[in-house]
């Protein structure tokens, strides 16, 4: 028994060479020649350095063992399998406050970032839909709440492209996806991206410092390696150059960001009726016909061209066409 303890210690011991946690998460992989510089599974994305080999040895004896949640008010011993998943659900899982952008350096435990934006970032919160207008070549970072989940909205405005993506802190986001409306005091157009998938919030994968190649946070893999920048994955480009030929002035667009529960979500969440109300007005006005169409990209047919597009834009008489016909014909009204 006390053998047994002297190896559990020295598991314990042992430390990932770039998150300096235990490690407890496969797969544990060997980064130096001598063996001495092991990742774990929580830095399987961090390829700082080159793996030199899988430490299968180690993973079986630690597979006999259970080992502490890395979050601090965490006192659970987890076995060794479901360590990963404990710590991506974890109550007491905690983030670098997402406006760290903004200077703001604070940790935050997931469950309470709503309350520390009331405190800290009045500006960023919204309930519901997320409202913005259009300010050239800033970053916007946003907390919505919405069917009482926080999600995390990236707005990017640059002078020819927007970026954009949302973030679920829960592992829920396969229940829902987000519209994206960009609107115009200008017009009576809307552009409108629905549907669009929602990412689980992961800190070092989403960072925006990555995206714009400064970042230097220890641990971040995208500090070397700059062209390959996983947040880009989850983005939702909009071409600004079509948007300002739809719009006219780019200056005076809205953003709206609404996030939409996939049917199945609502059935099991029938407590809340507002909610479903909710939902229920906001199917009406953007005319979803049917579940179907709630597949993320999707390819949809343009009424006006016959092509099959990603993305398209309805005009307010509830047509929806696409944006190669939104361009021509609102070039059309405005000529
Ligand atoms: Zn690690
Ligand atoms: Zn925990
Ligand atoms: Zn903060
Ligand atoms: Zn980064
Ligand atoms: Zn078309």
């Amino acid at each position: 028994m006390a053998e047994l303890l002297k190896v559990q210690n020295k598991l314990l011991s042992m430390k990932c060479c770039l998150c300096k946690n235990v490690l407890s998460v496969p797969p544990i992989m060997v980064l130096s020649e001598d063996g001495t510089e092991l990742k774990c599974g929580r830095c399987k994305n961090n390829n700082e350095k080159p793996s030199v080999c899988r430490n299968i040895a180690l993973e079986n004896m630690a597979m006999f063992f259970s080992f502490p949640c890395i979050y601090k008010n965490c006192n659970e011993m987890i076995p060794w399998k479901e360590v990963g998943s404990h710590e991506d659900a974890c109550d007491n899982k905690t983030i670098k406050c997402p406006m760290y952008y903004q200077k703001c350096e604070r940790n935050v435990q997931v469950p309470k970032l709503e309350e520390h934006c009331k405190r800290y970032h009045k500006g960023n919160i919204y309930y519901e839909t997320l409202n913005c207008s259009f300010s050239p070549n800033e970053d916007l970072i946003s907390i919505l709440i919405s069917s009482n989940q926080q999600f995390i909205i990236y707005i990017t405005m640059g002078s020819k492209l927007s970026e954009i993506y949302v973030a679920s802190l829960k592992k829920i986001n396969e229940c829902f996806t987000y519209d994206l409306k960009l609107s115009s005091t200008c017009n009576n157009t809307f552009v409108a991206y629905e549907n669009q998938p929602i990412s689980k919030y992961d800190e070092v994968d989403h960072c925006l410092r990555c995206m714009r190649s400064n970042c230097d946070l220890r641990g971040y893999p995208h500090t070397k390696v700059k062209d390959d920048v996983p947040v880009n994955k989850f983005l939702k480009k909009v071409d600004l150059t079509a948007v300002k030929l739809i719009f006219g002035d780019i200056s005076k667009i809205r953003y709206r960001i609404t996030i939409v529960p996939k049917k199945e979500y609502k059935d099991n969440n029938k407590e809340s009726s507002s909610e479903i109300a909710t939902v229920e007005n906001h199917k009406k006005e953007v005319n979803i016909v049917d579940d179907e169409s709630l597949e993320t990209n999707k390819l949809k047919q343009c009424p006006r061209c016959m092509k099959y597009v990603l993305d398209i834009i309805f005009i307010v008489n509830d047509e929806k066409i696409c944006v190669e016909c939104g361009i021509e014909l609102t070039s059309q009204i405005l000529a």
